[in-house]
């Protein structure tokens, strides 16, 4: 059998008709691979970065839609698995066995493709935390179980100021503000999305300020490397990463290490990171207002 999605008459329909590809989500969910790069402690498969890039090129090379699905999916699962939120103690789990679909919620028409740069911005009252958000593309729109959105804290000087929350796709202040029409990739539900709800602060993901850390530290390398994948197997070529030994020394080493992160506490122990990768989320397009990462 081949990957989930390796009916190439169903990916060709997925695409040409825009239509989700449930029955090969439905076909991740019971293949484990939702839980690929979760510990093994709550029912992931423990594996690294090559694996991941070897399972999400092949998931590409049938369907890119389905393959957008899966990297949105562990792009998810990785920072709630850094930073467990104490409001869902077994959402990891769930992550893992195929249960629940993650997504990311971070940009936004205000950040473009500077999606770890909010512009939104949470209130907070006592215990709970108001989210109002309008989310630019979120993959799996409406499909997702778990979505992990980005905004900046209740005290923001500054858009790397921010937090990430977990926000279950039961909860009705999720909207869908728009149906995906894409020019390709039509299948994978990548709509706007507008939030409007009130979560406790224990649906947040690690401390209050920590969002930048994680999305620079956890999110951006998994993301990176996943999007290289997806892009290269669609074009029929496996990728092959510019730093070679990266994806085989694990997580964490490709990681950039930033002022920011060591200040939250969350990356001075960190071996060293991929001057590649660091190269990469060091520049900025021209034109635009300061990085958030050169701005501090
Ligand atoms: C299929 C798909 C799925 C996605 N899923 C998600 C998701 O699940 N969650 C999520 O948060 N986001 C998602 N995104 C959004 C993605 O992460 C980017 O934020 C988004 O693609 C940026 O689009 P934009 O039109 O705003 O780009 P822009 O920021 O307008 O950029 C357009 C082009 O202009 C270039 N550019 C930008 N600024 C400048 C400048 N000042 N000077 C010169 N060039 C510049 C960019 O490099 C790019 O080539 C998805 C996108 C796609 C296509």
């Amino acid at each position: 059998m081949g990957p989930p999605g390796s009916d190439s008459a169903s990916a060709d329909a997925v695409d040409s008709e825009g239509v989700f590809p449930e029955a090969a989500v439905s076909a991740l969910r019971g293949s484990g691979l939702l839980g690929l790069t979760l510990p093994e402690s709550v029912g992931g498969l423990g594996q690294g970065p090559e694996q991941f890039r070897d399972v999400i090129s092949q998931i590409a090379g049938a369907c890119g839609s389905t393959a957008m699905i899966y990297l949105m999916h562990i792009s998810a699962a990785m920072p709630l698995a850094a930073n467990r939120p104490q409001a869902y103690p077994h959402l990891l789990e769930g992550l893992a066995n195929g249960k629940l679909l993650g997504t990311l919620a971070f940009s936004e028409r205000g950040s473009r493709s500077h999606f770890w740069a909010p512009v939104s911005k949470c209130s907070q009252d006592a215990d709970r935390v108001h989210l109002q958000v309008e989310k630019s593309w979120v993959t799996s729109a409406g499909y997702a179980d778990v979505y992990v959105i980005s905004t900046q804290s209740a005290n923001a000087e500054s858009p790397s100021d921010s937090d990430l929350y977990a926000v279950l796709g039961t909860d009705s202040g999720i909207k869908i503000a728009a149906p995906w029409v894409a020019l390709g990739l039509r299948g994978n539900a990548s709509s706007p999305v507008n939030v409007d709800t009130t979560v406790s602060q224990g649906a947040r993901v690690g401390e209050v300020g920590s969002g930048f850390g994680t999305m620079m530290q956890v999110v951006l390398p998994c993301f990176n490397l996943g999007n290289a994948s997806v892009t290269s197997a669609w074009h029929g070529r496996p990728w092959t990463p510019p730093c070679s030994t990266c994806p085989a020394r694990g997580w964490s080493t490709l990681a950039p290490r930033l002022p920011t992160c060591r200040r939250s506490g969350t990356g001075s122990a960190e071996p060293a990171p991929c001057s590649q990768l660091r190269r990469h989320t060091s520049a900025r397009p021209p034109g635009r207002s300061p990085s958030p990462m050169t701005a501090r």
